[in-house]
């Protein structure tokens, strides 16, 4: 079912302490936060497959290494636990993220909604403790709008929405309408494989500029 909340989600969001009143910021992780393309396509080569980014989607882009062909779909699901087992702690994070959530999180909270697995949350974390965003992290399942629903229920204050995959834009836009949603795709390459999501206000893809863009927003809201 489209934008629904899991229940294990629901629980790690009940736990978490926000302030209603202020605003708030919620980022994506993989290709927002971190190189995701660029660490999977590291640890492929490393384990005899390569990505051939031919369209926006894993499916049917990661080939054999000896023989060039794309792996089966039961391949790629096993390829793509095993980098989240294996590197999910080493991922690197993508340039000025650190700098730019660290300053906005002065004037709005920070949360970050990552659909890593349950089980890879408390790695994710430390990857992003060990690079300066000690923030608070949800593991998502499915779209992102049930959580977002959940997040701007009784909160005054502006809440922004970033993710590099249109479905979860859109899924937040039916849930959630009044929260400003920015599309944002780190990796050159699947920037130019994707257009613009339909259901976002902006598409920036740099941390500078989201930075810039959220405070002119917050200060438009008297933040
Ligand atoms: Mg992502």
């Amino acid at each position: 079912m489209r934008d629904v909340l899991h229940a294990d989600v629901r629980e790690q969001l009940k736990s978490l302490k926000l302030d209603p009143s202020r605003p708030l910021i919620v980022s994506d992780a993989d290709e927002v936060i971190f190189a995701f393309v660029r660490g999977l396509e590291a640890f492929l080569l490393d384990n005899g497959h390569f990505l051939d980014l031919k369209s926006f989607a894993l499916s049917g882009n990661i080939r054999d290494s000896e023989t060039g062909e794309p792996v089966s779909a039961t391949d790629v699901k096993q390829l793509i636990e095993g980098f989240f087992d294996q590197r999910t702690e080493q991922i690197e994070p993508v340039d000025g993220a650190a700098e730019a959530l660290t300053a906005l999180s002065e004037r709005a909270e920070v949360l970050v909604l990552s659909n890593v697995p349950l089980h890879r949350r408390e790695a994710r974390s430390r990857a992003l403790a060990k690079h300066g965003m000690d923030f608070p992290l949800i593991a998502n399942i499915g779209t992102k709008g049930g959580a977002m629903a959940f997040l701007v229920r009784q909160r005054e204050a502006p809440v922004f929405f970033l993710d590099d995959i249109p479905h979860n834009i859109a899924s937040v836009a039916r849930t959630a309408a009044d929260v400003i949603r920015l599309h944002f795709v780190a990796d050159p390459r699947l920037r130019r494989l994707l257009g613009a999501a339909e259901d976002a206000h902006e598409r920036i893809d740099d941390w500078p500029q989201a930075r810039g863009y959220i405070e002119s927003r917050l200060a438009e809201f008297g933040f």
